[in-house]
């Protein structure tokens, strides 16, 4: 089958690499990545209103609001470069942001989205997370026990001055918190696709080549 569009939702818990594997797709889709937690810590980082607004509730590890989130992917979504599609990391997180997708990508004329959910045992998330790091500035990830060198030597691409910190929400207490949320509010959103037959699983442990191998295969057949 081929699309002109593509809308590809990456769904799973915080840790399972959704950002990760949505970079992977960026580069052979040539589509970008819709990271709504990118977009809010930029937002927390330039201490603009809307960032200031949401710091705290980020930093408990609960949900921002949806109609906030909303109104950030309707925005971002006219933007000329998801002219192929998009890629979605961490939005919908609750079924009145999934029905708004469906909504949007209605509006903006892009397929239905394909959902793969990637899951990671509870145990090995925390573990991750507690080595895990990210630019500030242009969102790259890196583990702190195997990307020594890789972070020694990280750029941004737009030149800034990298900043490379641990997320304050991807401490410990916060990460149960998350795992909770996810829990609660997300983890309803596999049989909502589920009936609507657009959800794909595949297991996130393994490499980052390995996992992408098997979201590869589940897009199978959706690639131009
Ligand atoms: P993430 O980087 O995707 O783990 O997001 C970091 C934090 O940003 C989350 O813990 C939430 O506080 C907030 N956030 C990101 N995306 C959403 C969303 N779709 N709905 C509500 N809150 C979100």
């Amino acid at each position: 089958m081929t699309v002109s569009r593509y809308s590809i939702v990456l769904l799973g818990a915080v840790g399972v690499g959704k950002g990760t594997q949505a970079k992977k797709l960026v580069e052979a889709l040539k589509v970008p990545q819709i990271s709504t937690g990118d977009i809010l810590r930029g937002e927390v980082q330039a201490q603009t209103e809307l960032g200031i607004r949401v710091q705290e509730i980020m930093g408990r590890g609960e949900l921002v609001a949806d109609d906030l989130l909303i109104a950030i992917v309707r925005s971002r979504l006219k933007k000329p470069d998801t002219a192929r599609g998009a890629i979605f990391d961490g939005f919908p997180r609750t079924i009145p942001q999934a029905d708004a997708l469906e909504q949007l990508v209605l509006e903006e004329g892009m397929p239905a989205p394909v959902v793969i959910s990637i899951e990671v045992p509870d145990e090995e998330i925390v573990d991750r997370l507690a080595s895990r790091r990210v630019c500030l500035n242009c969102g790259a990830t890196y583990n702190l026990n195997t990307d020594q060198a890789a972070i020694a030597a990280h750029k941004c691409p737009d030149g800034k001055t990298a900043m490379i910190v641990q997320r304050d929400d991807d401490k410990p207490e916060t990460v149960q918190k998350r795992l909770q949320v996810y829990r609660e509010k997300t983890a309803p959103l596999l049989d909502y696709y589920k009936r609507k037959r657009s959800l794909k699983t595949v297991s996130g442990t393994g490499t980052t080549n390995e996992v992408f191998a098997r979201v590869l295969i589940e897009l199978d057949g959706i690639s131009e």
